[in-house]
């Protein structure tokens, strides 16, 4: 038996790696069954160029054994295996890969499922392990070797005993402290949650035995426990099937699987983009609102596979916060992935993947809106907030993406009505898109500033929300008509038949608006004859910028 040491660089690698770079050691199973799951996929590589190799997908299989006793938890799999160099060079180097020089060595080949490339997450087994034996027999050779390690001390090579090509890897799991729980890593409730977590679309089958008890054969009421062999995984992502084999009722099981949310979402997407950037993704819009969504709490974000494997939970940077009621997953080839896969490397592709998404929930929204107005506007009760907030947001940057998404209730009929639809049916003379603010659509019809827009059979939104009129200063316009608020001094509606009060008038009530102007003196700029009224003596209205209702919002909110 031979002993050597780890290379210097590799010793101090490892040390940081083990405290530093995951913040969760459960992931180890995941880097394991990945690794699995990489030398079984490098068989089939290999039988695509060597005809003595067959690849028989049904005889390629991954298992997680657990032997409480002897406190070790083994990964086998059934794939290429290493030889002695193989074992030296991939295991004994850290930071070498040797799925990354396969598959650059295979690159006419597309072995872009294979999902190593930093030679570091076999050394996350020593989180959860005090020595780590790897048994391994290639599939091209007869001997099989076995590498043991304890971490920082190195690792010895000697010739052992293995029937079947593949590799073992067999951790002896640290004993528990106080601090540290390491026993639920012999439990196989708990293993089988990590799998089906982080791996439950690896393509191969991830076997485990489950105890179960039935009743003994012949007795009525003696029962008697018995093993077998289950598959954990799933293996085909609901994301990869072809739409057309998939029904409503998949999408909402997957939903509902997925804990998303407890409610019946209104809406999926599933989108298998194959563009400048290939990702599949499935998205939800929910039928009600999550209890925090309009709190600090709530936290944005899809969940994020590379390759079918977990990278994170809520990936916050791939929905814009308009969109941050959307909830589902992207699974995604072309990421780049940092170390740890817990973060990503660069954001390029993930910026396109964000931009794609958005679009297509955009124009999935409008699809929604024109098909299935109902289901529309129990959306928009629940999340039209967050799009009118969208809209004001970065001075109205996302104008394009929003303006014909949000819906205003109007003065006809009382109806939610998009912007789009209220200037389609605008008469010629009308010039203006007009507005009226008030707590709610009751106290706005008894405005007396609503009265001669109305009169002319003008249209009017009724904006009873707070955010309403922020959003749509912040839009400026909608197509080539600006927004006019009923209250504003200059209303553009033509006085009519109406008699101008003449200068005699004028004259007359002079003397009863300076006394007037006097007693509210500080508290109106001005008080002057309007002939905008109908059935009120008298009304307010404003000249500047900013409306009567806005103001009020702006002074209640704290300095
Ligand atoms: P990576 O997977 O990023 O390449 P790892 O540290 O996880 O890095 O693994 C290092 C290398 O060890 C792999 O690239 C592979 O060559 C080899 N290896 C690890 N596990 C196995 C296994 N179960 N079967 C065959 N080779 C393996
Ligand atoms: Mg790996």
């Amino acid at each position: 038996m031979e002993k050597k040491q780890f290379q210097a660089e590799s010793k101090r690698l490892l040390e940081m790696m083990i405290n530093s770079i995951y913040t969760q050691r459960e992931i180890f199973l995941r880097e394991l069954i990945s690794n699995a799951s990489d030398a079984i996929d490098k068989m089939y590589y290999k039988a695509l160029t060597d005809d003595d190799l067959v690849f028989d997908q049904d005889s390629y299989y991954i298992k997680v054994i657990v032997n409480k006793e002897q406190r070790t938890l083994t990964i086998r799999d059934t794939g290429v295996g290493m030889n002695r160099e193989d074992l030296e060079n991939h295991l004994g180097v850290i930071a070498k890969s040797g799925s990354l020089s396969f598959k650059e060595a295979n690159q006419s080949k597309d072995g872009h499922d294979i999902i190593g490339q930093f030679g570091v997450g076999f050394y996350s087994a020593f989180m959860v392990a005090d020595v780590v034996t790897v048994i391994s027999k290639p599939v091209q050779g007869t001997e099989a070797y076995k590498w043991v390690s304890t971490g920082t001390e190195g690792y010895t090579i000697e010739a052992a005993e293995k029937e079947e090509p593949g590799t073992d890897i067999i951790l002896t799991i640290k004993p528990s402290t106080d601090e540290d729980n390491y026993d639920e890593y012999l439990d196989e409730y708990r293993l089988r949650s990590i799998i089906k977590k982080y791996s439950d679309f690896i393509r191969y089958p991830i076997l485990m035995e489950q105890t179960s008890s039935r009743l003994k054969e012949g007795s009525e009421d003696e029962y008697e426990e018995y093993t077998e062999e289950t598959r954990v995984n799933s293996m085909v992502p609901i994301w990869r099937k072809n739409k057309s084999e998939l029904t409503p009722e998949d999408y909402e099981n997957f939903y509902t699987e997925k804990r998303y949310g407890y409610d019946k979402p209104v809406k999926h997407i599933h989108i298998s983009a194959d563009g400048a950037v290939v990702y599949q993704a499935i998205l939800f819009i929910p039928g009600s609102i999550p209890f925090d969504y309009y709190t600090k709490e709530y936290e944005k974000g899809l969940e994020l596979y590379s390759n079918g494997v977990l990278i994170m939970n809520k990936c916050a940077d791939l929905l814009p916060d308009y969109f941050s009621f959307v909830k589902g997953m992207v699974d995604s080839e072309s990421l780049s992935l940092n170390i740890s896969r817990e973060m990503l490397q660069h954001d390029r592709q993930l910026k396109l993947i964000s931009k794609n998404i958005e679009s297509k929930i955009k124009s999935q929204l409008l699809g929604l809106l024109k098909e299935d107005r109902e289901s529309y506007e129990q959306f928009y009760k629940s999340f039209g907030r967050q799009l009118k907030f969208g809209v004001y947001s970065d001075y109205g940057a996302h104008k394009e993406v929003l303006q014909d998404l949000v819906m205003f209730v109007s003065s006809q009929g009382k109806q939610w009505v998009t912007l789009d639809e209220y200037v389609s049916r605008m008469p010629e003379d009308q010039k203006y898109i007009y507005y009226a603010t008030g707590a709610s659509v009751e106290r706005i019809e008894k405005l007396p500033q609503t009265e001669m827009v109305a009169d002319k059979g003008f249209e009017i939104l009724y904006l009873t929300d707070d955010i309403d009129e922020f959003a749509l200063k912040a839009m400026n316009g909608y197509k080539d008509k600006t927004f006019k608020s009923v209250s504003s001094g200059d209303l553009g509606i033509e006085p009519g038949d109406e008699q101008e009060q003449t200068p005699e008038e004028a004259e007359e009530s002079k003397e009863l608006f300076d006394y007037m102007n006097e007693q509210l003196s500080g508290k109106v700029s001005k008080v002057k004859a309007s002939k905008r009224l109908r059935s009120h003596p008298v009304c307010l209205s404003s000249e500047g910028e900013v409306s009567i209702e806005m103001e009020k919002v702006l002074n209640a909110m704290p300095d």
